[in-house]
């Protein structure tokens, strides 16, 4: 099944993304990992330089800190999913296809340097700060284990670095059929569970307490692959995968998986949401390879709504400076600081694989609202870089990473977010297809392809295509996503003939045997205009259009930046001194939202809509497409 994203922004955000991976200097990438690998071979100061092509590090606090490396693994990643993206034409592949078995052979020649030595498999990118990390180029690991973890001299969080070189080693391999990058991801495997499997409870305790990312999820997918190969790849298999189960395994912390299944009040409170969120995917992951291990998926159930419903805003963004806070705590944390993307890009994969695993249209509805707010939302569009934070306190804006200066966790997963854009729009299998969300696009399979003409923009108006291939029949029932948001009756026809068809578990479905080669499928899904609030903020509102959060434009006079963390830039100054909007027309906020259709008025053949019958007449417009300007989503409404 190939599908090809033809909805013109979704398109440039691909295009820009791709030129700038493209243009990012590999060997720059590379260089920490040569240096380890030439270290470890012993070459001398000489020969270091030459092997590492006299290329430096990047510079800006990160890829040239105790993190660096992250970004190769995403950058993988990034690169294995552009390669098979049909919104790239076959040149652009070519050249993504080169890069990236450049980057997997220039991995797998620093890991032979490797074999043979007491750092058998190693492949790591990371700035080895003083002459003991020479001596001794796996200390980060070791200084975790004591608890160390001063981010410039022992230990930033090298097992969250090396989930991000092993996701991109396995996604080569899985999603671009790079065996190189299975033959390294299976020896760093190894060295991994070595590691890993030889932990006292006592240093395992210590090591979990430092971010670890999905360690769990990337190891339980190592293990899947090599338990499953066949044929001509099995030379690669690990001999015995257990071992590579049982390290996963290391990685769990079923103690807290627990509390999250039992659903302890302020169990996330305080808590690093990047840290903790891939560690259900983790135990997502250990159900995904093992079925009969289902209490793993009621806890990655359990985390899920615990996130929605306790700490999310109405992007599907979440966490306050990192990290969640109380439980309801929302508008009591709204700062120039919130929803880290990093935490969108999870939540998304993580939505996306569950309802693969539950069939629950819920998860659907999440990854099209965060898809369209967070995601979409985290590009600039016209330099193609991504945010760290998205402030859901009202009048800041959206800072964007440089390209060479700042690459952050988020710079990473920003890269991956663009190149997948074809992903999670149809679902195939046992005889059904799924259109899991409406956005301009063509589905290719062996046995038919389908056009979708969709842009909510313009439109609440889809239409389907069905060609089949050489005189088939249309072999699959077709299930289309009832959308959350529909705001009246939906409506559709099949060949201009209307069908009343009664929607079951949140799906629309149409037997194969109502289309044919030719058929064309027309829905109109009405959108009106809705509003959420916050538990919190009794009278806070955000407002929608259908599938897209609405932001006021508040101009560009009042931007400016400040430093933030280890090397981060965040929005300095709001654009406005209060968020409180006093009401005019109407006698209560009840009556106002009531008649929010008199009071916010769309601008006809635009997605600009005018707010009146308030003290400070605003303009809102898509949330998504706000990049150069200050916003505000949320306001308090006031009699
Ligand atoms: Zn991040």
């Amino acid at each position: 099944m190939k599908v090809k994203v033809t909805d013109p922004y979704y398109d440039e955000a691909l295009k820009i993304t791709t030129h700038n991976i493209l243009k990012l200097d590999a060997d720059r990438l590379l260089s920490g990992f040569r240096e380890t690998a030439a270290i470890i071979k012993g070459l001398s100061i000489q020969e270091q330089k030459s092997f590492m092509k006299d290329k430096k590090r990047y510079p800006g606090g990160w890829e040239d800190g105790m993190i660096g490396g992250h970004t190769l693994g995403h950058y993988v990643t990034a690169l294995s999913q552009a390669a098979v993206n049909p919104g790239l034409d076959d040149g652009a592949q070519k050249e993504i296809r080169m890069r990236l078995e450049y980057v997997v052979d220039s991995l797998l020649e620093c890991q032979e340097m490797t074999m043979g030595t007491d750092y058998e498999g190693y492949v790591f990118g990371a700035t080895l700060p003083s002459k003991e990390f020479v001596t001794n180029p796996t200390l980060q690991f070791d200084n975790v284990e004591e608890g160390k973890s001063n981010p410039f001299t022992e230990a930033w969080v090298p097992w969250y670095t090396m989930h991000k070189i092993l996701a991109g080693l396995n996604a080569a391999y899985a999603i671009a059929g790079n065996t190189n990058a299975l033959k390294v991801a299976n020896r760093l495997g190894l060295w991994i569970a070595k590691r890993a499997n030889d932990w006292s409870p006592e240093t395992r305790q210590t090591v979990l307490g430092i971010e670890y990312g999905g360690m769990n999820e990337c190891l339980y997918e190592l293990y899947r692959i090599n338990r499953d190969l066949e044929g001509a790849e099995s030379s690669f298999a690990i001999s015995d995968p257990d071992i590579l189960f049982k390290a996963a395994h290391q990685f769990d912390e079923t103690k807290l998986f627990e509390a999250a299944l039992a659903g302890t009040k302020d169990l996330l409170k305080d808590v690093h949401a990047n840290t903790t969120i891939p560690k259900f995917i983790g135990a997502l992951a250990r159900y995904e390879a093992d079925n009969n291990e289902s209490i793993y998926l009621e806890y990655a159930k359990a985390f899920w709504d615990m996130v929605i419903e306790k700490h999310t805003y109405v992007t599907g963004g979440n966490s306050e400076d990192e990290h969640f806070v109380a439980d309801y705590v929302l508008d009591g944390e709204r700062t120039n600081v919130n929803n880290e993307t990093c935490n969108t890009y999870n939540m998304l994969k993580f939505s996306r694989r569950l309802f693969l695993a539950t069939g629950d249209v819920k998860y659907l509805d999440y990854a099209e609202r965060t898809l369209i707010n967070a995601i979409m939302a985290s590009q600039d569009h016209d330099t193609g870089f991504t945010t760290y934070f998205q402030p859901m306190a009202t009048g800041y804006h959206k800072v964007f990473n440089t390209f060479d200066g700042n690459f952050w966790c988020c710079t990473g997963t920003g890269y991956e977010n663009f190149t997948k854009l074809q992903e999670g729009i149809y679902y195939r299998e046992n005889g059904k297809l799924l259109v899991a969300l409406y956005l301009d696009s063509q589905l290719e399979t062996d046995d038919y392809s389908i056009w979708q003409e969709c842009d909510f923009t313009k439109s609440d108006k889809i239409k389907l295509v069905i060609s089949t291939k050489s005189g088939k029949a249309f072999c699959d029932d077709l299930y289309l996503r009832k959308p959350e948001w529909l705001c009246g009756n939906p409506e559709i026809e099949i060949d201009g003939l209307r069908c009343n068809i009664q929607d079951k578990d949140g799906f629309y479905n149409l037997s194969k045997d109502l289309l044919q080669d030719g058929s064309v499928i027309t829905l109109r899904w009405p959108m009106g205009l809705h509003y959420e609030n916050l538990p919190d903020g009794e009278n806070t509102y955000a407002f929608m259009y259908g599938p897209y959060v609405l932001s006021a434009m508040l101009g560009t006079t009042k931007i400016s930046t400040k430093p933030h963390g280890i090397a981060v830039v965040v929005s300095g100054t709001k654009a406005v001194d209060s968020d409180v909007l006093r009401i005019t027309d109407e006698l209560s906020v009840e009556d106002f939202l009531r008649n929010l259709d008199k009071h916010l008025i769309k601008e006809p053949g635009t997605m600009d809509f005018r707010l009146e019958g308030v003290d400070t007449p605003l303009l809102f417009t898509t949330h998504y497409n706000q990049y150069r300007q200050s916003y505000g989503i949320y306001w308090k409404l006031t009699k």
